[in-house]
């Protein structure tokens, strides 16, 4: 018998546990993707919002600018990229100065501090490359961008580290609510990514957990676990948005965050620095029958590229290293957040209709979750809560001496092995042996940036696949890029993570 089953290990679930690892209560993280973040939240602008947008009164409002408050200290605790950019919602004729207004006035009602309108000289001072048609803007200084991925891995982490049990590869397939409705019994499938399968999988296990509380955390799968659950008060109208990324030569083009004044479809196209150091550009709303479509088409992308050069005139095709979608789990009957307990089902709580800006909501979402849980099962503080979680360095933001002191502790810091984004081996191997591992292509690139650089991927591929190989004791050949079913090598010849090589930025490279 659990306390607590979060299904889904998206930011809003991986930040439910960790608030829930404060307390003595036994929880379980359960997941269907091979790696935590394996949803929305790992395909959206990964903007912290101060909180001019929404409605006041409403929980999006409440929840952003109480979310957008806990970001820094969050980002300094779990060591996650953070960063105060600030955003700039531009207008672009005067036409448009009411609508700026308009988000004043809501940004002031909704408590966010330090937010004006600037005008143009002042505006141009501050983004030289922004478009000339633009006559004011409203600057919002508490404005964030974040790493959504690691900023999720870091809460699952940490909550791991704290007594959480996060188990991947986990679909819940049924929920019932058993009789005196004290408990529920989850059903799942757990089809674990390695096994003896010829292909190198394993069989699919069915297993259930009886627990006294359900988070229903399951992004645009909300409204299906709900009414698994036996609650049919809501359902998600998938939308995607499609991106293009810049190469890290472009990073430098907007300090702040860069909106347009939004409109009946949604905040518009942005242009925005990434922690990583790229640029993003994007996204469009397009309505998708299938809640896990994230293909993207020119069509798309050709809009977003055009409706950017609003901001950035200047933009042409160049420079895109990649694109990608996000789908948004929204509720178009409901545009607010649905949380709480549906009527009949007390321990149920739902996180649904959870799209923008539950990036930002979802830590206050999950300190509220957590302090109600734990005050209804009576349970005590977790003495061994440690808030602090230490993410392993980035050999690429180390300074020279100390990648001499990472070398000198262990050669393997000096086997570059992504050489776009300087990933060294010693990343990869602690990514592989983290609190919550990463066992796929996919999971080692979005830890540690091997294979997100410019040639995504192109040249280290088969020394990660083999590193992956390595250290679960599989076969080269059975590593999966993400998905279960994403086997991607048809044979294999050699090991290239053999090779006798240590590479040294500025010393000659020699890891080919
Ligand atoms: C295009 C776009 C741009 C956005 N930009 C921003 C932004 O800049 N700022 C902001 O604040 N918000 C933004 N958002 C919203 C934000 O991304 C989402 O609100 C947030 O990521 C939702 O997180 P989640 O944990 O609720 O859902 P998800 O991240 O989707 O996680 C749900 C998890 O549940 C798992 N799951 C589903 N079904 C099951 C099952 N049956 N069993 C087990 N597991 C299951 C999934 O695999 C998934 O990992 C954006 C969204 C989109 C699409």
């Amino acid at each position: 018998m659990y306390d607590v089953v979060i299904i889904g290990a998206g930011i809003s679930g991986a930040a439910c546990a960790r608030e829930l690892s404060r307390y003595e209560l036994s929880v379980l993280l359960l997941e269907a993707g091979s790696d935590v973040a394996s949803g929305t939240t790992r395909a959206n602008s990964g903007i912290v919002h101060s909180g001019y947008d929404p409605v006041p009164g409403t929980a999006k409002a409440r929840f952003n600018v109480e979310g957008s408050r806990l970001y820094p200290q969050l980002s300094e605790e779990l060591d996650f990229p953070f960063e105060r950019n600030g955003s700039l919602v531009v207008a672009f004729s005067e036409e448009e100065r009411p609508a700026l207004e308009k988000l004043l006035e809501r940004g002031q009602e909704n408590g966010v501090e330090g937010v004006r309108i600037v005008e143009a000289d002042e505006l141009h001072e501050l983004e030289p490359k922004l478009s000339g048609d633009a006559v004011a803007a409203l600057l919002a200084p508490t404005g964030g961008i974040t790493n959504p991925y690691l900023a999720c891995l870091a809460f699952a982490e940490n909550a791991v580290e704290n007594g959480v049990t996060c188990q991947l590869d986990t679909q819940v397939v049924g929920i019932e609510q058993r009789e005196g409705g004290e408990s529920y019994l989850v059903r799942a499938v757990h089809t674990p990514l390695y096994g003896a399968m010829p292909d190198g999988g394993a069989e699919p296990v069915e297993e259930c957990f009886e627990t006294k509380i359900v988070i229903d955390a399951a992004g645009v799968h909300s409204d299906t676990i709900a009414k698994l659950a036996g609650d049919e008060s809501f359902h998600i109208t998938p939308r995607a948005g499609e991106y293009v990324l810049l190469d890290r030569s472009y990073g430098g083009t907007f300090t702040h965050t860069m909106f347009q004044v939004p409109t009946a479809a949604g905040k518009g196209v942005l242009v925005s620095p990434t922690t990583g150091g790229n640029l993003i550009v994007g996204p469009d709303a397009i309505r998708r029958e299938d809640p896990e479509d994230t293909s993207t088409a020119s069509e798309g992308l050709d809009a977003v590229v055009a409706a950017a050069k609003k901001t950035w005139p200047a933009y042409t095709w160049s420079g895109v290293i990649t694109n990608f979608a996000g789908v948004r789990a929204s509720c178009l009957e409901h545009p607010d957040f649905i949380l709480g307990e549906p009527e009949g089902l007390s321990g149920f709580f739902v996180i649904g209709g959870f799209d923008s800006p539950g990036l930002t909501a979802a830590p206050a979402v999950a300190v509220e979750y957590a302090a109600t849980i734990a005050n209804r099962l009576g349970a005590g503080e977790n003495p061994k809560f440690n808030p602090r979680r230490q993410g392993t360095p980035m050999f690429s933001r180390v300074h020279d001496e100390g990648r001499e002191n990472l070398i000198g502790q262990d050669a393997s810091w000096g086997h570059m092995i992504c050489r776009c984004e300087q990933v060294t081996e010693a990343e990869i191997v602690a990514a592989i042996h983290a609190p919550v591992p990463a066992r796929t292509i996919d999971a080692v690139k979005w830890r540690t940036r091997a294979g997100m650089g410019r040639c995504q991927s192109g040249f280290c591929l088969p020394p990660v696949a083999e590193i992956i190989a390595r250290e679960l004791g599989i076969d080269p050949a059975h590593v999966r890029k993400g998905a279960r079913s994403s086997v991607i090598a048809l044979g294999h010849r050699g090991c290239l993570t053999d090779l006798p090589v240590v590479a040294f930025p500025g010393e000659g490279d020699g890891n080919e």
